[in-house]
Parts: structure tokens; C-alpha cells; sequence
């Protein structure tokens, strides 16, 4: 057990004291530089924006494309009960959409391995894309159709993100069309519930 004397515990509360009254009072252009610097800028994520986007979380870029599907007049539900709940899915033709994280899912143009823990980082990325692709395998043994964007898609490209779903859905509803009269149906055919 170390003894610490009271003279080195004072020391420390008033080196304390001073680190935090030198920092002064947030002024209105620290506030404004704060707001800037929470604007997203394309280009490599900062570690901070890259530990923000945990895996489940509503981010930006998902919530970007649920609004902008909805406006398209697309409904979907959100993280459907399926392997590996996707960001949101079309249960009527069964097409599930994942929206990629560049960090988490190793995005060839944005993904930039911490400097600390390099190997840790870099084994957690090859785990995550292994998982999907066996998410990927699991939703089409039972039937399903993976549609898969890079967050980046969705930040600059976002029309024509939209435009391959709407094309997807309506190719794979012409096929279900064609194809119904031929096999007898499994169960009762899930609706689109909308967001949910
Ligand atoms: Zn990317």
C-alpha cells in the first residue's frame, strides 16, 4: 500500500482546479465551431464518428433511406424478426435491405484501420463481413433477396439507391406474379405493415 501525502492530494485538486478554469466559459463561437464540427464532411470517419455507429443503432445514413423510401411511396418494416435483421425489408416480395457502415463492414474506399489496436480492429471487420455473408446465405435459404449499400451510397447517391429497390420490388413482384399459380402457397402470404 502506497501512502499518499495531503500536500500531494492538495497539489493535484488545485492542478485540477486551474486545467478547468483555464478552459473558460463556452462562448457563442465556441458553441457555433461545436454545431460545424457535428456536420458529417465525406472522407475517412474520425474514431469518434466510427465508435458513434455501433451496429443497431439508428444512424444517419438508415434513417436517410427510410425517409426518402417512404416518400417514394415504398413501405417497409424496420429490422424485421429474419437472420441477421436487416435495416428494413420488404416481407410481401421478401427483400431485405442492409445499409453497410464504411467502418464496420470494411468499405474499400473509407474504411481506415485505428492506429491503436490495429490487429483487434482489423480481425473485428473480417468477422463482421464473415457474418454477413452468412446472414446472406441464411435469408436465401428461406427465400430471401439481400440488397446491401455502402453508407456512402446512401450519403451521396441516395436517388439511385432508391431507384435499384424500386426496381428490385417491382422485378421480384412479376416474378411472384408469373410464378403463384404454379406452387400452392406456404402459410398466408405476409402485407407490407409499413413502418413499425
Ligand atoms: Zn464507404
Amino acid at each position: 500500500m502506497t501512502l499518499v501525502s495531503i500536500s500531494d492530494i492538495l497539489a493535484k485538486c488545485n492542478a485540477d482546479v486551474k486545467t478547468m478554469c483555464t478552459a473558460g466559459p463556452i462562448t457563442g463561437r465556441k458553441v457555433d465551431a461545436m454545431l460545424r464540427s457535428r456536420k458529417r464532411k465525406s472522407g475517412p470517419l474520425t474514431k469518434s464518428e466510427q465508435m458513434a455507429r455501433v451496429r443497431g443503432a439508428d444512424t444517419g445514413p438508415e434513417m436517410a433511406l427510410r425517409r426518402a423510401l417512404w416518400q417514394a411511396g415504398l413501405r417497409y418494416r424496420v429490422r424485421p424478426d429474419i437472420p441477421g435483421r436487416p435495416d428494413l425489408a420488404f416481407v410481401g416480395c421478401r427483400i431485405a435491405v442492409f445499409v453497410d457502415g464504411c467502418f464496420w463492414h470494411g468499405c474499400e474506399g473509407h474504411y481506415k484501420a485505428p492506429a491503436t489496436n490495429a490487429t483487434f480492429w482489423s480481425e473485428k471487420i473480417a468477422r463482421n463481413r464473415m457474418r454477413d455473408r452468412e446472414v446472406e446465405a441464411a435469408l436465401a435459404k428461406l427465400g430471401w433477396t439481400v440488397l446491401r449499400y455502402w453508407e456512402h451510397e446512401v450519403e451521396h447517391d441516395l436517388a439511385s439507391v432508391i431507384d435499384r429497390i424500386r426496381s428490385e420490388i417491382v422485378r421480384l413482384r412479376e416474378d411472384g406474379a408469373r410464378t403463384r399459380y404454379k406452387t400452392s402457397a406456404i402459410g398466408r402470404e405476409p402485407n407490407d405493415q409499413g413502418e413499425s
